[in-house]
C-alpha cells in the first residue's frame, strides 16, 4: 500500500567545515524540494555550529516544501582543547572515534525510524565518513555520496585505486601524472596520494570510499558540467555521477540563508567593505584548517605593507591544542590602519560577492575555489596540501582565473615579501588582472546558468530527488 509519510533522508557529515558546508547546502536544497532531511555530525561540531549560528539540536525547521532537522550524535567526548596536552588525539584517532560512534548512531536511527513506520529512504554522506555506505547497505537502505572536491580530483583517486594510470611513487616520486588532457607535475598531484605527503593516512581514508564505491547508487559532486565536462564524461563510464553545483548558488527557499553551519561566529566585514572603492580589496583566507608557518605570515604582512593594497585578512586563531597564534610585525596595524582589516572568521560568500573585492589569496580548498570562481573573483593560489595543490593548478592553468603564489607545504618553501607584493599588484591592476577577471566572469555566468531552472545542475538535482522518491516509495511498500 502507498504511504503518505514524507520521504526521509539522513545526511551524515564528517565534522569539518569544508565538509559540513556543501552537505548542508545540499540538505537545504533537498528539503526545499519536499523531503524531510535529518542532518547529522558529531556533537563536538554541533556545539560549535549551535554557538555560531541560529540552529538547535533536534528542532525541525520548515524549508520550502519540506523540513530540515539537526541531530548531533554523541561522539565519546572528543578532546577539543579542554584537556591537558597528554589527552591530545591524533587525527587518525579522532577519525576512528567518529567511525565507532557514528556507526552506532546511524544504525540506531535507522532502527528507530523503521519501528515507528517512518523508514529512512536514503542516506547521504561525504567522503571522510565512507563507513556510512556500509551501515546503509547492512540495513538495505540506498545511499548516495556527495564528493566535496573537484571531479578532476575524484578522477585522480579513482585512477589511483583502479591503477588506471601511473602515479609518482617512492621509486619515482618526480613522475608527471597524465590526468586526461592535463599533466600534473609531482607537486600538483593530490598530495595525500604522493609519497612526500605528511598525511598519507588521509589518502588511505579517502580510498576507503573508492573501495566501497559500488554501494552508493549515485555520486553527487559540488561542481558543474560546463566546468568539468571531460572528467564528468570520462567518469560516467564507470560511476553514476551527478554534478549538482555550485551548491552555494542553488536557489533555495527564501528565509533559509541563516541556516548555516559555521564553526565560528563571523566578524562583521560587510560594513567595512561598503566603505571601500569598487574592486580595490584583496581578500585573504586559508580556510578552516591550514595554519601557515609564522615566517610565511610575516612575509605576507610585509608584502601587504609594501604593495599598499587594501585588504581583508582572515587570521583564524589556531586550535586550542595547536601552535601559538600568529603574530603580525610591529607597526603592521598602524601602517595599514586606513587600508586593511584583520578578522578571525568572515562571512566568506558575502565577502566574495562584494563589489569592493578585487581578488582572493586562497589556500584553494574546493569550497573556496568554487565560491570565488563562480562569483567571478580572480585568485592568487596558495595551496597547502591534499587536493588544494591540484585545484591551484586547475585555477591557474586550466580555468585561467588565478596566478600561482604559494607552494604546497611539502615543498617547505617560504614565499618572500617581494613575490607577494608583485603578485598582489599583478592580480589587482593591469592587463593580467583584467584577463583573470574576464575569465572569472565567464565562469560566473556559466555557473548561474547551471543552477537556474533547466540548467544542468538543477536538472541533476531534480533527477536525484525523483530517484530518492522512487526508492523511498519502494521501501515503504515493502515494509
Ligand atoms: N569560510 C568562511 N569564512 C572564513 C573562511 C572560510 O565562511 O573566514 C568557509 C568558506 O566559505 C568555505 C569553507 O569555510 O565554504 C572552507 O572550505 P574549503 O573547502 O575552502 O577549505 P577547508 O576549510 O576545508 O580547508
Amino acid at each position: 500500500m502507498e504511504s503518505e509519510a514524507p520521504i526521509h533522508v539522513l545526511m551524515v557529515s564528517y565534522p569539518g567545515q569544508g565538509h559540513v558546508n556543501p552537505l548542508l547546502r545540499l540538505a537545504k536544497c533537498l528539503a526545499a524540494k519536499g523531503l524531510f532531511v535529518t542532518f547529522t555530525t558529531t556533537e563536538l561540531a554541533g556545539e560549535h555550529m549551535r554557538t555560531a549560528n541560529n540552529i538547535t539540536h533536534k528542532s525541525v525547521t520548515p524549508v520550502g516544501d519540506g523540513f530540515l532537522k539537526f541531530d548531533f550524535f554523541e561522539d565519546g567526548g572528543m578532546v577539543d582543547g579542554d584537556g591537558d596536552g597528554s589527552k591530545k588525539k591524533t587525527l587518525s584517532d579522532f577519525n576512528a572515534q567518529v567511525e565507532v560512534f557514528g556507526k552506532q548512531y546511524v544504525s540506531q536511527v535507522i532502527k528507530e525510524h523503521a519501528e515507528a513506520n517512518q523508514p529512512i529512504s536514503c542516506i547521504i554522506n561525504n567522503p571522510f565518513v565512507p563507513w556510512v555506505c556500509d551501515v546503509a547497505a547492512e540495513h538495505g537502505i540506498p545511499s548516495a555520496m556527495l564528493w566535496v572536491q573537484s571531479t578532476a580530483v575524484f578522477t585522480a583517486y579513482y585512477s589511483y585505486f583502479h591503477k588506471l594510470v601511473t602515479f609518482p611513487s617512492h621509486d619515482d616520486p618526480y613522475l608527471d601524472l597524465q590526468l586526461l588532457s592535463v599533466v600534473l607535475k609531482y607537486n600538483e598531484v593530490p598530495d595525500f596520494l604522493h609519497p612526500f605527503s605528511p598525511y598519507p593516512f588521509l589518502g588511505t581514508l579517502i580510498l576507503e570510499q573508492f573501495k566501497n564505491l559500488s554501494k552508493p547508487f549515485c555520486v553527487l559532486v559540488d561542481s558543474f558540467e560546463e566546468l568539468e565536462a571531460d572528467y564528468i564524461n570520462y567518469l560516467s563510464k564507470f560511476v553514476h555521477i551527478r554534478p549538482v553545483g555550485p551548491l552555494f548558488k542553488t536557489p533555495i527557499a527564501t528565509g533559509t540563508s541563516d541556516i548555516r553551519g559555521d564553526f565560528m561566529r563571523s566578524d562583521d566585514c560587510i560594513e567595512w567593505l561598503n566603505s571601500r572603492e569598487p574592486a580595490s580589496v584583496v581578500y585573504i583566507s586559508f580556510g578552516s584548517i591550514v595554519h601557515l608557518p609564522q615566517e610565511q605570515v610575516t612575509e605576507i604582512a610585509y608584502g601587504l605593507l609594501d604593495s599598499n593594497v587594501s585588504f581583508l585578512w582572515v587570521l583564524k586563531p589556531p586550535h586550542k591544542l595547536g601552535p601559538p597564534p600568529h603574530v603580525l610585525p610591529d607597526g603592521f596595524f598602524e601602517g595599514t590602519r586606513d587600508k586593511g582589516k584583520v578578522v578571525q572568521w568572515s562571512p566568506q560568500e558575502e565577502v566574495l560577492a562584494h563589489p569592493s573585492v578585487a581578488c582572493f589569496v586562497t589556500h584553494c580548498g574546493w569550497n573556496s575555489s568554487m565560491e570565488a570562481l563562480t562569483l567571478g573573483v580572480p585568485m592568487l593560489t596558495f595551496p597547502a596540501w591534499g587536493d588544494q595543490v591540484t585545484n591551484a593548478k586547475f585555477l591557474t592553468d586550466v580555468y585561467g582565473v588565478g596566478i600561482k603564489l604559494g607552494y604546497g607545504q611539502a615543498e617547505k618553501k617560504v614565499v618572500n615579501r617581494d613575490e607577494v607584493k608583485k603578485c598582489l599588484l599583478e592580480a589587482t591592476i593591469g592587463p593580467k588582472a583584467e584577463e583573470l577577471k574576464q575569465n572569472a566572469l565567464r565562469w560566473k555566468t556559466a555557473a548561474e546558468a547551471a543552477v537556474a531552472a533547466n540548467g544542468s545542475s538543477a536538472w541533476n538535482i531534480d533527477a536525484f530527488v525523483k530517484d530518492i522518491k522512487k526508492l523511498g516509495a519502494v521501501r515503504v511498500n515493502h515494509i
